[in-house]
C-alpha cells in the first residue's frame, strides 16, 4: 500500500515537473530593420544583431512559425524554449539588412505581406520576395491586401464589412498564390486589430491569426488571437529582452478572454487564475498608466480595471506571474476602441 502510494506520488511529481519544464513559443514581431526609418516601427541594425546574439547565447531554438505554433497549441513543445521571428509589411530593409543576417545564422523567419504595397517606395518588390521565398528558411504569409483596419467599423453595415474583409483577406491570399505559388494558412492582423467576427473569418478559412499583443504561445493560447512581442527600438531593448524570450503563456484559456472591442472605457478584464498560481504574485500594468490594482473574487477569479479612461485606439493590460527559474508567465489583453480615429 505504502509502496503504491509512493509510486503514485512519484508519478505525480514527474507529471508536475514535466509540465513546469515544458517550454513555450515566443514570437517576435518586427517591421523595419534600419537606422533610417521611423523609430516607432524600426529596430536599429545594431539592436537587431544584439537580439539575435542573445537568442543564440541563451541557447534558444529558432523555429519556423507555423509548425511551432501548431505544436504549441497542441501542447507538444519540447523542453527547449523556442523563438520564431516575423516581419510585417515586407519592407525593403528586411530584404537588405535582416535577410542576410538571418541567412548567415540559419534562422528561419516569416514575412507577412500586405500585397497591395509590394513594389511601392520602401517596400520589397515581387522579385525580391520571390528570391527570398526560394530560401528554405523563409515563409511568406498573408497580412491582408490593403492593410486596412479590418474589424467592423461602427458605421459600417454587416454586408459592407463582410465584403471589405473577405476581399482583403482572400485577394491577398490569391495574389500570393499567383505570384509565389504559395498557400500558407497564416495571417497577421494589420495594426493587430481584430474583433470576434474577423476571428471567425480566419477560423472558417482554417488560418492561424497573429496579433500585436505581447506574450508567449502555449497550449492555452487562441488560434486566431496569438500574441507576438513587438521588437521596435522602444520595446526590444536588451535589458528587458531575456524575460520576454524566456516567457511562458499564462495558463488561462485565451478563448475565454474578451475579444478586445469594449464598450466600456476603461474596460474590465476578468479571468480565472489556475489553482497552482497565486494572485498575490500577479502583477498587472495598463498602457500609459503603470501598475494597476487587482481585485480578487471567489474561486481564483481576478478582475482588473485601469483607474483612468484611455484616449488611444489600441491599448493593453499586461499581467505577469513568476513561473520558476526566474521566468514569467505572461498575458496581454489588447483593447480596441472603435470610436477613436483609424491611424
Ligand atoms: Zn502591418
Amino acid at each position: 500500500m505504502a509502496r503504491q502510494t509512493l509510486r503514485v506520488a512519484s508519478a505525480l511529481l514527474c507529471a508536475v515537473a514535466a509540465l513546469s519544464a515544458r517550454a513555450d513559443l515566443v514570437v517576435l514581431q518586427y517591421h523595419h530593420i534600419s537606422d533610417a526609418t521611423p523609430p516607432a516601427t524600426s529596430t536599429s541594425i545594431s539592436l537587431f544583431e544584439g537580439q539575435l546574439e542573445m537568442i543564440a547565447s541563451e541557447g534558444l531554438e529558432v523555429v519556423a512559425l507555423q509548425a511551432a505554433t501548431e505544436a504549441a497549441l497542441n501542447g507538444e513543445l519540447a523542453t527547449r524554449q523556442q523563438v520564431a521571428i516575423t516581419f510585417d509589411d515586407a519592407y525593403e530593409s528586411v530584404y537588405q539588412q535582416a535577410a542576410p543576417m538571418l541567412e548567415q545564422r540559419g534562422y528561419p523567419y516569416t514575412i507577412f505581406v500586405n500585397t497591395d504595397a509590394v513594389g511601392g517606395k520602401g517596400y520589397m518588390t515581387w522579385d525580391q520576395l520571390k528570391e527570398l521565398n526560394q530560401s528554405e528558411l523563409v515563409t511568406i504569409a498573408n497580412h491582408s491586401h490593403d492593410h486596412g483596419h479590418l474589424a467592423r467599423r461602427i458605421d459600417e453595415s454587416q454586408a459592407d464589412w463582410e465584403q471589405r474583409a473577405d476581399n482583403s483577406l482572400d485577394r491577398a491570399q490569391a495574389i500570393l498564390q499567383d505570384r509565389l505559388g504559395i498557400d500558407v494558412p497564416m495571417f497577421a492582423y494589420p495594426y493587430g486589430e481584430f474583433d470576434a467576427a474577423l476571428e471567425e473569418k480566419l477560423s472558417t478559412r482554417n488560418w492561424i491569426g497573429y496579433g500585436q499583443q505581447s506574450g508567449a504561445v502555449g497550449a492555452t493560447s487562441g488560434k486566431t488571437r496569438l500574441p507576438r512581442f513587438p521588437m521596435a527600438n522602444a520595446y526590444g531593448q536588451l535589458g528587458s529582452l531575456k524575460d520576454k524570450l524566456l516567457s511562458k503563456a499564462l495558463p488561462v484559456n485565451a478563448n475565454d478572454l474578451p475579444t478586445g472591442v469594449s464598450a466600456d472605457n476603461p474596460p474590465t478584464l476578468e479571468f480565472k487564475l489556475p489553482e497552482t498560481l497565486n494572485v498575490s504574485q500577479l502583477s498587472c500594468f495598463a498602457s500609459g498608466q503603470g501598475r494597476i490594482e487587482i481585485e480578487e473574487g471567489d474561486n481564483g477569479i481576478v478582475r482588473i480595471q485601469a483607474p483612468d479612461g484611455f484616449d488611444s485606439r489600441r491599448f493593453r493590460y499586461n499581467c505577469t506571474h513568476p513561473a520558476g527559474d526566474g521566468r514569467y508567465y505572461w498575458l496581454s489583453q489588447q483593447w480596441l476602441d472603435l470610436q477613436q480615429p483609424e491611424d
